[in-house]
């Protein structure tokens, strides 16, 4: 059965070039890191045997990089286990895999080998995998490889495919590096006053900006926010700044981010900050606002719930047009993929007018309405669901501008740049806000996904 003891060693992805050359530079010793998803079922799970388990694989000299727990899809249960799937209770396993939730790791292993190995070599021999594990388990009477501990899949391809899969924006040359991700946030008066000088100050500092969003804070969505500081003497002042204007908050990468931004902001109050005249906090002060103008995460748990704050996961509603379905439909998927989209349902259909009418009824009395319908309904377009942190925004922004000749001038990488045809046939179509992803997955998908 699926949960069986598999006889696998963990394998190895190279993910990029540069981890490669990385790799090809330790002269002589290579040291190869390995990576893999890692599931404890639910069973484990509800009976508490997270921590024993982790303990295990931890004793047993690995590494587990992402620990999350979750109730697992049908799908994702489907895709993890594809190599069980003719066996004869798969059925009642994915069943039994819904009942709770699930611990999804990424675990990962250092290896070194002498020799710098060919690729193809590497990839053999990492997946080939000697059953006889060389790691003793301590309590266990006969030695045991990662497998035996949670279920792991046994292929390079289907590791990185899962880690992918699972979670989506972890890179694997990022882990190694440190890069973190930390939420800025800059404060009204800031942002009207000297927007362009604060953002060129975070790029100067090596940060890049992976998400962002401006937005006009209600007065609940800041009494949630801070919710440690309601009842402090400065917190009404800060509501009232807090909800005065457009903010514009920042999910920023780099190596060590939450330190690092942390650090450059300095001292919390103005008066400790103007101690130290090269803090952010000082040189960004806003005359005669009592508040610092510029936030940051404290930790990395904190940067992970405060971005989960601003930038909760989301679907939207993504679609390519019939033109681009006939001829770019491989390439436009893997950009959707390699963006960290999941594609959480998907169908091939062709529109009726109807329904291209109804998609588009904001449109309707403009001069290109009636092309624009015949163009949508002229052969099989595939229809999406994309979930991602922000992904309303973020397909948006992949997608590029409506007019394919302004989106190679200002976004030569988006889809739009690459694959469109003309401004009708523009290869893709994305909702513009979430009330908008919300109709259009019900209308062609009949409600939203569970997850
Ligand atoms: P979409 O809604 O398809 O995701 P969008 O939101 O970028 O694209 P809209 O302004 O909503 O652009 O226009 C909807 C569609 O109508 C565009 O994708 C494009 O194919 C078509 N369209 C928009 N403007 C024009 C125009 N001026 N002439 C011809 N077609 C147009
Ligand atoms: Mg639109």
């Amino acid at each position: 059965m699926a949960g069986k003891k598999k006889e696998i060693q963990i394998q190895t992805i190279i993910s990029d070039q540069n981890q490669w050359d990385e790799m090809l530079l330790t002269n002589g010793i290579v040291e190869v890191l390995t990576y893999a998803v890692g599931i404890i079922k639910p069973d484990d799970v509800l009976a508490g045997h997270v921590e024993e388990i982790k303990k295990k694989i931890k004793d047993a000299g690995f590494d587990i990089k992402a620990d999350e727990e979750r109730m697992l899809t049908e799908e994702q249960i489907r895709v993890f286990y594809a190599q069980n799937k003719e066996e004869p209770d798969f059925d009642a396993f994915v069943q039994f895999m819904m009942t709770g939730p699930c611990q999804v790791l990424i675990i990962t292993k250092k290896e070194a080998t002498d020799a710098i190995p060919h690729w193809k070599d590497l990839r053999k021999t990492s997946y080939s995998g000697e059953p006889e594990e060389k790691v003793k388990l301590p309590g266990l009477t006969k030695p045991e490889s990662l497998v035996n501990i949670c279920d792991v899949q046994d292929s390079v391809e289907d590791a990185s495919r899962q880690l992918a899969f699972f979670f989506p924006n972890f890179h694997a040359s990022e882990a190694e590096h440190h890069i973190e991700r930390t939420l800025a946030i800059i404060r009204p008066n800031l942002l009207k006053e000297r927007r362009e000088s604060i953002l060129q100050r975070i790029k100067d500092d090596g940060f890049q900006i992976a998400m962002q969003k401006e937005i006009i804070l209600s007065e609940e969505q800041v009494r949630l926010f801070y919710k440690e500081h309601v009842g402090q003497d400065y917190f009404l002042v800060l509501l009232e700044q807090m909800t005065s204007g457009p903010t514009l908050v920042l999910a920023l990468t780099r190596e060590n981010a939450v330190s690092h931004w942390r650090g450059l902001l300095g001292p919390k109050t103005l008066e400790e900050a103007k101690e130290n005249p090269e803090s952010l906090r000082a040189q960004y002060a806003i005359e005669n606002v009592p508040i610092n103008q510029l936030h940051g995460s404290s930790s990395l748990t904190d940067a992970q719930k405060e971005l989960e704050f601003f930038f909760p996961e989301e679907q939207t509603f993504a679609l390519i047009k019939p033109e681009a379905a006939k001829t770019h439909k491989d390439e436009i998927i893997k950009k959707v993929k390699d963006a960290g989209f999941s594609i959480s349902r998907v169908k091939e259909q062709a529109l009726t007018r109807e329904m291209a009418e109804q998609f588009y009824k904001d449109h309707k009395g403009k001069p290109f309405f009636e092309e624009l319908v015949n163009c949508m309904t002229q052969g099989p377009s595939v229809i999406m669901v994309l979930s991602k942190e922000n992904a309303v925004e973020e397909w948006r922004n992949l997608m590029g501008p409506a007019d394919p000749e302004e989106a190679k001038k200002t976004c030569p990488e988006s889809i739009r740049a690459q694959f469109a045809h003309d401004i009708l046939s523009n290869a893709v179509h994305g909702s513009s806000n979430i009330e908008h992803a919300v109709r259009s997955i019900r209308f062609l998908f009949g409600g939203l996904d569970a997850d």
